[in-house]
């Protein structure tokens, strides 16, 4: 029996209306929760993303506007930007687009954005708090929409093996922490698997939850994938196609027709962790209006 589809769109349409009702309490409190995008650069991917989130947020209720810079800003111009936005009560939450143009330094600008703004959960301070598991932080977009995935899609967790492809910054390293936490929908022993990891289908072929977080397009295949397993693609990677008007088309880390044979569950891609990571990044910035107004 193919594998079942863990229906991204469909988890994050529940969690867009959770959110919906959230604003609207706000809304009554007379507080519009508002979040800012900064894309610098004209990046076609970038401007698509920041698009799509905004149209997302306009639907919740969330007032949303993006401040489009030039890509030659400079760093200290650009860190003026983030400051304005921080002292600004009426802002609620920031999110800086990646990728940011060569020369700007990402650890620098994401750690300019005030935490309690932090609502894509990059900053030192919230990434020190997903360690510590204090639930003060904000947790980053994507590990938190897979765990979402899990619970939504009934997805056993305690004490399973999950195997994450790609120790990343924002998604392999963070969603490890995440699924060894001790918690009802995690609890797993967890092995966090990079480009160095010596004979990876032998390790791959062990877990009942495998995460391919690396970024190169289909790479893991039915023999990466223990019959039964669980399996959940992050990976969203540019390939040559010459039909599309584009001149590429958008592949995940997963090898989808080869591995949906073999699994239990599996996440299309796209309609996968996609919506699931707008979808936590507009819950985050309706707290950080809670958090702000109470
Ligand atoms: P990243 O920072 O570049 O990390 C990639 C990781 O994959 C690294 O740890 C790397 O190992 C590992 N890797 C690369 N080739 C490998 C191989 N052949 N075998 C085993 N491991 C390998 O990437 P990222 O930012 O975490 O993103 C990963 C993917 O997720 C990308 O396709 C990105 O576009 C996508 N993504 C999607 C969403 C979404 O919302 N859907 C959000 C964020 C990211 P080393 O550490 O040894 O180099």
């Amino acid at each position: 029996m193919p594998a079942r589809i863990l229906d991204g769109e469909a988890f994050a349409s529940q969690i867009h209306l959770e959110t919906a009702s959230r604003v609207a309490a706000l809304t009554k409190r007379g507080v519009t929760p508002r979040l800012v995008f900064i894309r610098v650069g004209e990046d076609p991917a970038s401007r698509a993303y920041v698009s799509r989130k905004e149209s997302r947020a306009k639907e919740v209720g969330i007032s949303s506007t993006t401040l489009v810079l030039p890509e030659t800003t400079s760093l200290p111009d650009l860190l003026r930007q983030i400051d304005t936005l921080n002292a600004d009560p009426k802002v609620h939450g920031i999110l800086i687009q990646s990728p940011l143009p060569q020369g700007l330094p990402n650890d620098q600008v994401y750690a300019r954005v005030t935490p309690s703004k932090d609502v894509d959960g990059f900053h030192p301070v919230n990434f020190g708090k997903l360690l510590l598991g204090d639930p003060t932080g904000f947790l980053p977009c994507t590990p938190a929409g897979i765990l979402e995935i899990l619970r939504l899609g009934k997805i056993p967790t305690r004490g399973k093996h999950a195997v994450i492809v790609g120790r990343g910054q924002i998604v392999g390293r963070p969603l490890a922490v995440l699924l060894a936490q001790k918690s009802p929908h995690a609890d797993c022993t967890v092995t966090l698997a990079h480009s160095s990891t010596p004979n990876l289908s032998s390790i791959t072929r062990q877990a009942d939850i495998l995460v391919g977080a690396l970024g190169r397009p289909l790479f893991l295949t039915k023999e990466h994938v223990q019959a039964g397993a669980t399996v959940i693609d992050v990976g969203v990677n540019r390939v040559p196609d010459p039909a599309s008007p584009r001149g590429y088309r958008l592949v995940g880390d997963v090898d989808f027709s080869s591995v949906q044979p073999v699994a239990g569950a599996i996440t299309p891609n796209p309609g996968g962790v996609g919506p699931m990571t707008i979808a936590l990044l507009l819950s985050n910035t309706v707290r950080a209006a809670e958090d702000a107004s109470s």
